[in-house]
């Protein structure tokens, strides 16, 4: 039976374990950093909605009975809303509907599922302890527990799901074994919570006074707000009631700074999100105030694997902005692809791993074109983008040879390979990329 360690027990590390305890002999160890999710209240600071299309799904559903796990701990979302300051919302149906759920929600149900297994004996979860070294020649780790010595893992294979500040794969590129781009998404963000009240976002339970409110955050969809200055809001419905989402805004320009009281925090989003700022109670904008600013890594490496021992999965090898919504939907996916590769080589690493690196790295290189430059950034082509969008979109059902393809519809509905999808659009995209860089 071979030993797989796996650092990194978020989206990947979990999903992979899910994967690998169906094939049968494998000995699964998996390292987390961060606090046994089931023994601690949630933690808001550090999570955010994630949105899952195709993609994620699919890789969801090679596991029987996740996706209805998931869906007990998540809503569904058939489109957006964007709100604008004048005039009336505009709609954007898609026809594959969204299953919006928290990262640390999606986590907790992961875990949970695991360790139902019937071979959940094949398992061990060890949570709050940090990989800081690693041995290739002798396949052993370091961990550092909180409190305690560190102590020394073995392995027959490992792999890095560890997100986007992976120590392992820092280490790897220390010892020139891969190599490895960092930079930041050009915004940062916060993340937001707002309770509504069930009247307040379920058009079914609205009063009458309530109903304005109601449809104008229905649960079944994710609201957009542009506000100016690169300033965005993007809230998704939550069971229970609750809004989750980001407060999006360029580095230099955080609209909270000049703000003192939650009376101020409610005032800015009254005046930009009226239905937010009403729902924001005092304690939640006071909590938004204090909340650090987070930043976006991004990562883009030369390879997936090293050696016939090592693999790396998820953000820890390609970290993504989150403009289009696809880090985690690529990262699920790599562990379906991986999978699939296992069933070919017959679980035989040594060839799985080169296929892997070979067969996937374009994708997530593509995904990182997309997630740069599929939205524009100068206030031209922003323009021409909301006329693409809607006029361009009626015109195109008539004269489809017209304009030529925009990315997120084929990323949203479509499970196209991201590199294929990024051949059609490249027009748009080589576009964009151009004006960011004028
Ligand atoms: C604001 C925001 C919104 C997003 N929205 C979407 C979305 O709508 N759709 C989408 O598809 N994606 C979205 N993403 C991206 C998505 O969150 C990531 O792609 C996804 O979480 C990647 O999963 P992962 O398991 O690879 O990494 P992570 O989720 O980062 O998990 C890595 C785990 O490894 C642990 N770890 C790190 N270092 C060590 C170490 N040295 N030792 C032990 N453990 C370690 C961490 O504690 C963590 O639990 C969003 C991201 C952000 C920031």
């Amino acid at each position: 039976m071979q030993k797989i360690v796996i650092i990194g027990a978020g989206p990947t590390g979990l999903l992979l374990a899910h994967y690998l305890l169906g094939r049968g002999d494998y000995q699964i160890a998996i390292y987390e950093r961060r606090p046994d999710p089931r023994q601690i209240a949630p933690d808001r600071q550090r999570t955010f909605p994630i949105t899952l299309q195709l993609r994620g799904l699919r890789a969801i559903q090679g596991i029987p009975g996740l996706e209805k796990a998931l869906q007990k701990h998540s809503n569904r979302s058939k489109g957006a809303c964007m709100h604008r300051q004048k005039g009336e919302p505009r709609y954007l149906e898609r026809q594959n509907s969204l299953l919006l759920i928290d990262r640390n929600q999606l986590v907790l149900c992961l875990l949970q599922k695991l360790l139902e297994h019937p071979d959940s004996d094949q398992v061990t979860i060890q949570f709050g302890v940090t990989c800081t070294a690693l041995n290739d020649s002798a396949q052993t780790v370091t961990l550092q527990p909180e409190t305690e010595k560190p102590f020394m893992a073995s392995f027959d294979r490992l792999v890095g799901a560890d997100g986007a500040s992976s120590r392992v794969r820092d280490i790897l590129v220390e010892t020139g074994a891969m190599s490895c781009e960092k930079s930041f998404a050009p915004d940062v963000y916060k993340s937001v919570f707002v309770q509504g009240n069930r009247a307040s976002i379920d058009p079914d339970q609205a009063s009458e006074q309530a109903s304005d409110m109601a449809s104008e955050l229905a649960i079944d969809r994710i609201h957009l707000w542009s506000i100016n200055l690169g300033q965005r809001l993007i809230m998704a419905p939550q069971p229970g009631h609750w809004l989750h989402g980001t407060l999006i805004f360029p580095p230099d320009n955080n609209p909270l700074t000049p703000l003192n009281s939650a009376d101020d925090v409610r005032a800015y989003f009254q005046e930009n999100c009226p239905p937010i700022g009403d729902l924001m109670t005092p304690e939640e904008a006071i909590a938004l105030l204090q909340r650090p600013v987070s930043k976006v890594p991004e990562v883009k490496c030369d390879r997936m694997h090293v050696g016939d021992r090592i693999l790396l999965l998820g953000d820890a090898v390609h970290a993504v902005s989150p403009s289009i919504g696809q880090g985690c939907n690529a990262a699920l996916q790599d562990v379906q692809v991986f999978n699939q590769l296992l069933d070919q080589c017959q679980d035989n690493w040594e060839q799985a791993l080169p296929a892997f690196s070979a067969q996937r790295l374009p994708d997530v290189h593509a995904v990182r074109e997309l997630a740069d430059y599929s939205f524009p950034r100068s206030r031209l082509m922003r323009l021409e983008f909301i006329f693409r969008l809607t006029v361009g979109k009626k015109l195109r059902r008539w004269f489809p040879g017209l304009l030529d393809s925009m990315p997120m519809d084929g990323i949203m509905e479509s499970e196209l390979p991201y590199s294929e999808l990024l051949n059609r659009c490249q027009t748009w995209v080589s576009r964009v990329k151009r004006s960011c860089n004028a």
